[in-house]
């Protein structure tokens, strides 16, 4: 039985001051504690720290947005895996859509990320998804398959588990379009299907498969209702502490 995850990817919104005022917004709009639901933030790295500290005696867990693949050294502006845990993350995205197009992520580096991000107990969230125009050329099933074969190359059944995949088609990001709820079961099924093909039937239906793409309190229940579909990744609507904790109630009812 799959837990519903929901996450919230701040991007390079809330330092620290707006941190602490959304975090206390979340806590207030929060009528039920989430018990049935995982419940994910990822702020900016300079905002870590104090969300760590201010959600430590909650189940919300911290987690960051990027990580590098190397454990230390010359490598200006990154922030390595052991500095997240030791700042008491659990998660890291990889791979966003926006990473992939603006920092020239490859499926390599993210395959790399992933790996480094295991290594450090760290549940990686991989991003994947297609553009708008890959969608129209009809390749967007075979590119999303290429991307988790890609991003999981070398990694065991059993590490596998720990890694949550996030579909988030490009067209839906930050757009206000979203994908239908029949086009995200299908493609969240392709994705199970791949990593049934590139382990086994046991790991693809324990493993974790998150919708992105302008989730909102509006859409929610119907794309969660979806078999496959076992949370959110939520960027916009994350940044408003009703609306998240509207999606998260939408998961919790769906429980
Ligand atoms: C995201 O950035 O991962 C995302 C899904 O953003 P939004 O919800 O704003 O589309």
């Amino acid at each position: 039985m799959r837990r519903f995850l929901i996450a919230g990817n701040w991007k390079m919104n809330c330092g620290p001051v707006d941190a602490a005022e959304l975090l206390e917004g979340l806590e207030n709009a929060k009528t039920e504690v989430a018990e049935e639901v995982d419940v994910l933030v990822c702020p900016p790295f300079v905002s870590l720290g104090m969300s760590v500290n201010y959600l430590q005696d909650t189940d919300i867990h911290v987690g960051a947005q990027n990580i590098h693949f190397e454990d230390n050294g010359a490598f200006t502006g990154e922030i390595s895996a052991s500095m997240l845990t030791e700042c008491g993350c659990s998660f890291v995205i990889i791979g966003h859509s926006e990473r992939r197009e603006y920092f020239g992520e490859t499926d390599s580096s993210v395959n790399k990320k992933i790996k480094k991000a295991l290594a450090f107990d760290l549940v990686p969230v991989l991003c994947v998804g297609e553009s708008l125009d890959q969608r129209k050329q009809d390749i967007h099933f075979d590119l999303v398959k290429n991307q988790v074969t890609a991003a999981l190359e070398g990694i065991s059944g059993d590490e596998a588990l720990d890694v949550v995949i996030a579909y988030e088609p490009i067209w839906a990001i930050g757009t206000g379009e979203t994908a239908s709820k029949e086009q995200a079961q299908e493609m969240h099924a392709h994705i199970r299907g791949v990593v049934a093909d590139l382990y086994d039937q046991e790991t693809a239906d324990e493993i974790r498969i998150l919708y992105g793409g302008s989730m909102k309190p509006a859409n929610a229940e119907e794309l969660l209702s979806q078999p496959d579909v076992d949370g959110g990744l939520i960027g916009g609507a994350s940044l408003n502490a009703e609306s998240f904790a509207e999606i998260i109630s939408i998961a919790e009812k769906l429980s």
